[in-house]
């Protein structure tokens, strides 16, 4: 299979523009031109009035090898990269001790996935609901009902992706092709097959909750086992090896082969690992405010005249500012048509995020502004003390939200 790049249509092209570039591409008669799937669709819109797509096509051609020699200077004509998942090991006969995984978030939902892909019969404790119940937490601390601190936006299966916008890419480097496994699990347990070809896919918050029950069905079914309201109290450790684990209910889980994917919202599970001796480290992180305005003024401003065009859906955008004293502002998890979300796990305090349905057809776009800030510069000494800064901030705009809301006393 080749592999071309940079095929660059017009917004508007009919179907038959596609073969026709790629047998102009390589200069091949129809009859060596056997398949082709397109692998991912950008687009250029840097000219409103004339926005192009930019194809990168899998080819199936006859004298594959000839065609190469012959483009062998041509960076746009490559060999298709393998991109199947290699699991790294499988179960041996008689499994005797199962792995755990923590945390039922993407992380602890795709290590539960692979494990039980390779035969491992993993054992998933999460502290949050299952999602259905999960879900009416949520929608009903959004429609005024009280915080439930342990089903919420943060907390139970999913993680904290369930209620989102469903954005599916990053901007790391992925030589393994890991990001590929990922998006063709998404597509066997029920997401819309786009979402392996165009640049920036997104899923959405009812298709998320669907998903997740169906990859949920496919770890019991490979044996795997998961215990919702289930929370990690405590760790067992003798000699600097684990044993086991404490759990909310009491109980004890022995376990040697433990994977923590406790998300970054689990506060009290990082104090009790401090507190336990675990190395923690304060990490860089980025912290600022949700801004919101009119979808349409977006479309209008990126697409012109075609703004409303199917293929090119809601706009998005991303800014950034470099401040004169070293810091960067900058735009970031853009929500394009969706809305802004009350997203706390504690009592008191305000977190906000976006998060939006795949038609991505609500009135107003969202996106965070946000600065880079670091231990050495903001928050030094304690490994936690970031925590610490991000809860006093929150109880502050909590605090002023209430003043803003509550009406004035007579
Ligand atoms: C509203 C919203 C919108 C977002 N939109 C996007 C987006 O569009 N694209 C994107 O890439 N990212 C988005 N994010 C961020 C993304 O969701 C997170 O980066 C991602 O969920 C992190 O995955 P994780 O598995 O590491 O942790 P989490 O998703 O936080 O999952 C951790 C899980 O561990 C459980 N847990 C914690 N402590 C314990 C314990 N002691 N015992 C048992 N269980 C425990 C929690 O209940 C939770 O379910 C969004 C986040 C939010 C809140």
């Amino acid at each position: 299979m080749l592999r071309l790049t940079e095929i660059k249509l017009p917004l508007n092209h009919d179907e038959q523009a596609l073969p026709a570039a790629i047998l102009q591409k390589l200069g091949i008669s129809v009859e060596q031109l056997l398949s082709f799937n397109v692998f991912k669709r950008a687009y250029d819109a840097r000219n409103k009035s004339d926005i192009l797509l930019i194809y990168t096509l899998d080819v199936a051609v006859t004298d594959q090898q000839v065609l190469l020699d012959s483009f062998q200077a041509d960076p746009h004509v490559r060999e298709a990269p393998d991109m199947t998942y290699q699991f790294v090991t499988h179960a041996p006969k008689g499994l005797t001790s199962r792995p755990v995984v923590v945390g039922f978030g993407p992380c602890g939902l795709f290590a539960a996935l692979i494990l039980a892909q390779m035969g491992f019969r993993p054992i998933v404790l999460e502290r949050g609901k299952a999602v259905r119940e999960r879900t009416k937490d949520t929608f009903g601390f959004w429609r005024k009902q009280p915080l439930n601190t342990e089903s919420n936006v943060q907390f139970g299966e999913g993680g904290a992706g369930t209620f989102s916008d469903g954005k599916l890419y990053s901007q790391i480097k992925d030589r393994k092709h890991y990001g590929r496994k990922v998006l063709n699990e998404f597509v066997a347990a029920g997401a819309p097959e786009e979402i392996l070809y165009v640049s920036k896919p997104h899923i959405g918050t009812f298709k998320l909750v669907n998903m997740v029950e169906k990859m949920r069905a496919e770890i019991i079914e490979l044996g795997g086992e998961i215990r919702f309201s289930t929370r990690v109290d405590k760790l067992d450790i003798e000699d600097n090896q684990l044993k086991g684990l404490h759990l909310s209910n009491n109980e004890y889980l022995p376990s040697e082969h433990v994977i923590l994917a406790v998300g970054h919202s689990a506060r009290d599970t990082f104090e009790m690992l401090h507190d336990m001796g675990v190395y923690v480290e304060a990490k860089p992180f980025s912290i600022g405010f949700r801004i919101e305005h009119e979808q349409s003024m977006i479309d209008e401003c990126r697409f012109g005249p075609n703004a409303g065009n199917p293929i090119l859906g809601a706009a998005d955008y991303k800014l950034v500012h470099h401040c004169k004293n070293g810091r960067s502002v900058y735009s970031f998890c853009m929500c394009p048509g969706g809305t802004v979300v009350a997203a706390t796990s504690e009592e008191g305090r305000v977190v906000t995020n976006g998060m939006s349905q795949y038609s991505r057809h609500e009135r107003n776009a969202n996106s965070a502004i946000v600065v880079g800030i670091t231990p050495e510069q903001d928050y030094p000494g304690h490994p936690l003390a970031g925590i610490a800064l991000q809860r006093n901030l929150e109880e502050l705009a909590f605090t002023a939200g209430a003043k803003i809301i509550m009406p004035p006393h007579n």
